[in-house]
């Protein structure tokens, strides 16, 4: 018998509990797709909120009072007034609502690629000042680009060698596998918590403690996982983690990034970037650099701080719901989206191209099909919003903030109709 999707859809969002959240953020009024079709070019399903997320109401509320208020009226005073302490203060509650960190581990500065480069070679001086024969960095094949290429690039910088671990990319990288490529000789392991392609969800505190078994330290990219999966970084004994703001966050496009450096590695590291914005005392303009105090010296130059407040209120949001609520409703999504795959897609040689076990996937779910770049391009004519990753991977991101189950379901009809019209 057919799966009535449509009212299975209907019968989720009335139980939703996040659904009132839903009408927080700019374009999504209603449950429905009815309401939303009204404001042209509006998508009427948007599965890209782990790429870019939607803007909150109070976001754009926020950004307006912030041009006005601090910047327009308080102009330079405002970095006595608050905006000096912003990257940190932003950055404990980050760390309260999102990551399981206790205050001052978190800072919110530069891009992701930057704070990896910098944590990486925080954790490998420190390493190899402690023992120069720990002259390898395990990463996986299927990680991210910038998470690779950073560590290639350190690597030659510092005359050490890459450890690939031969990652799945419809699945991710296993405890089993790190375990078996750590060994004396490493000194950091960098992986992905929920992997960019697949949606694999890593076992962070298994894996954390196998790099400590080995000797070696541990820097998750928590990129897809941050505001969508629960992470427990002080729980786990995480050594360092960075991640995006701009995805699950919604802090706008190029928001920057937040780095973790767990509190007792603090004073003992030293991130390879000096800058003023670092230094001990940055007005004192002095002949050499003096580390600032505790999470400062992450800092190298001027917080992007209009950069940064879109992402406040909805870190608050997070904290408000909690992201134990989040998970759950991502779950559900990426369930429903897999049961609509498998009986309406997979007669059309769609395959679910992400773990099926719901302890294994994070928020988004990958769908294979040879067509799928065509696909893409078909469904965004129609306001209907994936997007594509090689090797046919249309990715259906399901953000819980912002995503509706008749959402899902719209968007999901319009991927058979383009895969039979194409
Ligand atoms: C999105 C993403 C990034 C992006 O890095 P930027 O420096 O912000 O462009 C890095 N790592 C992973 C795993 C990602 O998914």
């Amino acid at each position: 018998m057919m799966t009535d999707f449509v009212a299975r859809a209907t019968t989720l969002d009335a139980a939703d509990v996040l659904a009132p959240v839903r009408t927080e953020f700019f374009g999504t009024s209603g449950h429905g797709h009815h309401a939303d079709v009204a404001r042209p070019g509006m998508p009427i399903a948007y599965f890209d909120g782990n790429s870019l997320g939607r803007p909150s109401i109070a976001s754009i509320e926020r950004i307006e009072s912030f041009l006005r208020h601090e910047w327009g009226t308080r102009l330079i005073r405002s970095w006595d007034e608050g905006w000096m302490r912003f990257p940190f203060e932003l950055g404990d509650k980050i760390g309260r609502a999102a990551l399981g960190a206790a205050p001052g581990q978190v800072f919110v500065a530069d891009s992701t690629s930057v704070i990896l480069f910098k944590l990486a070679r925080a954790a490998l001086d420190a390493q190899l000042e402690r023992d120069p024969l720990r002259t390898e960095i395990v990463v996986d094949s299927d990680n991210f680009p910038t998470d690779r290429f950073v560590l290639e690039g350190i690597a030659a910088e510092r005359g050490l060698s890459l450890r690939w671990i031969d990652s799945d990319p419809e699945s991710g990288v296993t405890l089993e596998q790190v375990s078996s490529v750590t060994s004396a000789r490493t000194a950091l392991v960098l992986l992905s918590h929920v992997a960019y392609r697949s949606g694999f969800l890593a076992d962070g505190a298994g894996i954390t403690a196998a790099v400590h078994n080995a000797g070696a330290m541990m820097l998750w990219d928590l990129s897809h996982s941050v505001g969508s999966v629960p992470v427990a970084l002080d729980a786990w004994g995480a050594d360092f983690a960075a991640g995006c703001t701009y995805k699950y966050l919604c802090g706008g496009p190029g928001a920057p990034a937040f780095g973790y450096v767990a509190a007792r590695h603090v004073e003992h590291v030293d991130q390879p970037i000096h800058g003023w914005m670092g230094a001990a005392d940055v007005f004192a303009m002095g002949p050499t650099y003096e580390p600032g105090p505790g999470l400062v010296k992450f800092l190298t130059g001027t917080p992007p701080v209009l950069a940064m407040i879109a992402m406040e209120p909805v870190i608050d949001i997070i904290d408000r719901v909690g992201i134990d609520a989040i998970r759950e409703k991502s779950v559900a999504l990426t369930e429903l989206t897999i049961s609509f795959a498998d009986e309406r897609l997979a007669p059309l040689g769609v395959r679910v191209a992400s773990p099926r076990a719901s302890d294994s996937r994070g928020g988004h779910v990958t769908l294979a099909h040879p067509l799928m770049k065509d696909v893409t391009a078909k469904l965004w004519a129609r306001d209907v919003i994936p997007d594509y990753r090689d090797p046919g991977g249309l990715r259906i991101g399901l953000s819980p903030l912002t995503t509706s189950f008749t959402e899902v379901v719209v968007g999901l009809e319009a991927v058979v109709d383009a895969i039979l019209s194409s």
